[in-house]
Parts: structure tokens; sequence; C-alpha cells
């Protein structure tokens, strides 16, 4: 049901905190987090004193990537996307602490030629599974295109055709802001929409014309466009549902600019676009209801090409990443607070 508020009633953004594993190099460190019951994580902070947290899904370092797409009702935004709604899935959280994992993953295994589904694959490959078996449950025709891009600095890249430069944010009517000149690629099959996954993490890896040394301090964002199609004797009705996933820049730099107390500067190495977001999200999710004009989408280009997939009757999942690690209590503390903030 769509509903008539603008959305302000309810969570517009579900939040998930995914703790990782302790690597093998961390052997020895302390833990500093507890959870219960799926829904709440008990957290050491800095100053020894334990705090509580809920959120609407708390995944221990034991969770497979299957429970991952199974706890966070994945299938469910999936479903809304095929029946023409938007949807958004990111992934936040500091450099290391399990985002490329959450959302496409195990890094050994991708960017490889040839894909076979395997225990560790993310969310990414996981829908796209999903997606084509519900295409065969339904009596609809879907054509799924597909884009990749990269925000780094607020300057826009095509992650499939990194050759064409620095990209144009635009705007109009029809579409919204869309990035101009951006690859599309139709995908018949679901070999095309991996294809597009692995091209595009290839492509963020290797650095191409380098504008982007250091891929943390990026955000990915593969959109799949989902239109499904209806016939009856007379009339042809069509949908559009689009799905983003975002794999945000590492939030570390965030925190470094949020304890100096600076402001946000556009020239600086700060992270504006995380900045941004979670002011556009906190908006969103306060109920006294803010007009559109007075969300702040257009501060950023992350959020200017989120926009339709935020505001109205989309659906949002944040996955805030952390380590169980003491030696990153500061950051952990940090992503905690920036997810609570997003409910
Ligand atoms: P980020 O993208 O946030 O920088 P990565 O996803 O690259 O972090 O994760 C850092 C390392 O930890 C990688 O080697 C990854 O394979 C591993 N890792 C992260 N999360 C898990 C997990 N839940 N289970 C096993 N290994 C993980
Ligand atoms: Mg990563």
């Amino acid at each position: 049901v769509r509903s008539s508020d603008g959305g302000m009633s309810g969570e517009r953004v579900k939040v998930a905190v995914r703790i990782r594993p302790l690597m093998k190099h961390e052997k020895g460190h302390k833990n500093n987090i507890e959870t219960e019951n799926m829904k709440k994580i008990y957290f050491k902070s800095a100053d020894s004193n334990t705090r509580a947290y809920r959120f609407n899904a708390v995944l221990p370092c034991e969770t497979t990537q299957d429970q991952v797409f199974e706890n966070c009702n994945i299938g469910g935004l999936i479903d809304s996307a095929m029946d023409g709604y938007s949807a958004t899935i990111f992934a936040y959280g500091q450099t290391g602490s399990g985002k490329t994992y959450t959302m496409a993953g195990d890094e050994k295994r991708l960017g490889v030629e040839e894909w076979k589904s395997h225990e560790g694959e993310g969310i990414i490959p996981r829908c796209v599974n999903y997606m084509w078996q519900q295409m065969t449950n339904r009596n609809e025709q879907f054509y799924v295109k597909a884009s990749f891009a990269e925000i780094y600095k607020e300057q826009i890249q095509d992650l499939l055709n990194p050759s064409s430069g620095i990209l144009h944010c635009r705007w109009n009517a029809q579409n919204g802001f869309f990035v101009e000149d951006l690859v599309v690629v139709e995908c018949t099959t679901k070999y095309d929409l991996l294809a597009v996954l692995h091209e595009g993490i290839k492509n963020r890896k290797t650095g191409y014309h380098n504008l982007n040394p250091d891929s943390s301090r990026s955000h990915s964002i593969l959109t799949v466009y989902l239109i499904s199609e209806t016939k009856n004797d007379h009339d042809i009705y069509k949908k559009y549902g689009k799905i983003s996933f975002v794999d945000l820049a590492g939030s570390e730099r965030l925190k470094e600019t949020e304890s100096k107390g600076e402001m946000l500067k556009e020239t600086g190495n700060i992270n504006k676009s995380l900045f941004i977001l979670g002011k556009v999200i906190s908006c969103l999710s306060d109920r006294k209801g803010y007009s559109n004009a007075h969300i702040p989408y257009r501060d950023s280009k992350l959020t200017m090409l989120l926009m339709d997939s935020l505001g109205g009757s989309s659906k949002a999942l944040m996955i805030a990443c952390i380590s169980p690690s003491e030696v990153y209590t500061d950051e952990t503390q940090s992503t905690l607070n920036y997810a609570t903030r997003t409910m």
C-alpha cells in the first residue's frame, strides 16, 4: 500500500547491524560486543560503560550470508522492486568491517570470469538468483537493465566504462536525477547481470584512470532496473521498479571530522556524501514530517542519485558493519551512533 502521508509514519529505513568475525591477524583481540536475540547489542564503549542498542536485526559474527538474506527479508525488497517500487540496500561501516563481503561476497571469488554459486556469495548475487527465480513464478514479462557507478570526492564515474571519465548528474522531469552517458546494460539472463557486478568490481579495484587511488573512499552504486509488462487484449501495462545496491565509502573519515567538530568542506578529504546521507535519512525517519524541499537531497551526489529511492513509497535497508575487536572501539561507537540515528 502506498502511504498517502509521504511515508512519514513508520520506519522508512530498516537498520541491521552485522558483526564480522575476528580475522586471523586479530587473534587474541578482546571482544567488546555481545548480542541478544538477533535484536540487541551490548557494546562496551571507550569509557568502559556498557550500552545497549536495539536494531531491526542484529547479525552476530557466526551469521552466514544466507542468513543475512533471510533475516533482513531481502527477498521482500526484491519483491517490491518487481512490483514497481524503488528499493535501496546500503552497506555502511569503517574500511575492513565487511561491507563488500556483505554486499558482493567473499573477495577471493569476486571478479573471476566464471560465476558459480557458493556459500560466501553476498547479497547482490543472491538477489540476482532470487529475481530470476521469481520471474518464472510470475505472469508478467520482465525486462532487466543494470548500471554501475562510483562516486569519489563528489565526482561520478562509470564502473562499466571507466574511460568515459567524469560524468555529469542531470535532472529532467521524467527521470529526476540521472547520470548522463552512464552505460546501462540490458540483461537477458542472470549471467548478464552477474557479469555487470564482476566487471564493476574489477574496475573498482584496479584503479584504471586513477581518479580514485583508494576505493575505500568511494561509494559504488549498482542499480538494477526491473520493468514488468502485463498485456491483455487491449493494453500493455508497464511498471518501473528499481533496486540500488550501495557499498558506501569507509566511514572512518566521517568520525575524524565529527571528533574535531570541523565543518564540512567540499574540498576537504572527508566524505560529504556520507554525512548528507545521514541527514537525509534522519529527516525521512523523523515523524515530524519534512516536505521534500526541506530534505537536503541536493547537497550530495549520492543523495541526488538516490532521491527517488529514498523518499515516497520506496523501501531501504541499511546494514551497518562492525568489527568485534576492542581495537576499533571508537569506529564501532561511531557506526552504532550513525545506525541509531538512521532508524
Ligand atoms: P570493507 O568492504 O568494509 O572494507 P571487506 O568486506 O573487504 O570490508 O572485509 C574485510 C575482510 O574481512 C575481507 O577479507 C573479508 O573477506 C573479511 N570478512 C568480512 N566480513 C566477513 C564475514 N562475515 N565472514 C568472514 N569474513 C569476513
Ligand atoms: Mg569494500
